[in-house]
């Protein structure tokens, strides 16, 4: 039996609607449904790698392409005051959907540390 899509499989096969910034082959980018800036993005593999801490050699490319993508988007957008890139990782990283993400959050100051 294979495994249940994730929501972010969902959203890629286009079973539930998102507002789609990008796309390409490895990756796909949207808005986040629950902004916690004026940009707040999600950068995506197409292909399901739980976590990064479950991530192996053989995600390094696709790993890679996130973050070029989140730069070239960063650019697209004028984000030029700065932006910030988040991969949260297990309960207490504040992980929600299995799936793994880039958050790229701009368009105002951001505060450090976390919360
Ligand atoms: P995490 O908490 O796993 O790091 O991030 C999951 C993110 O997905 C959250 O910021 C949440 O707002 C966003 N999210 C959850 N469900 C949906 C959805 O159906 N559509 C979109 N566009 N974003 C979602």
């Amino acid at each position: 039996m294979s495994t249940p899509k994730t929501l972010f499989q969902k959203i890629a096969d286009r079973e539930i609607p998102a507002e789609f910034v990008y796309e390409d082959e490895i990756c796909f980018v949207i808005r986040d449904i629950n902004p916690q800036a004026p940009t707040h993005l999600l950068v995506i593999p197409k292909r399901r790698i739980p976590r990064v801490g479950e991530s192996t050699p053989e995600d390094a490319a696709t790993l890679g392409h996130l973050l070029v993508t989140a730069g070239k988007i960063a650019r697209e957008l004028q984000l030029t005051e700065g932006f910030r890139l988040v991969i949260n990782n297990g309960p207490h990283g504040g992980e929600t959907v299995p799936h793994l993400h880039v958050h790229l959050l701009g368009g105002r100051p951001l505060a450090w540390p976390p919360g």
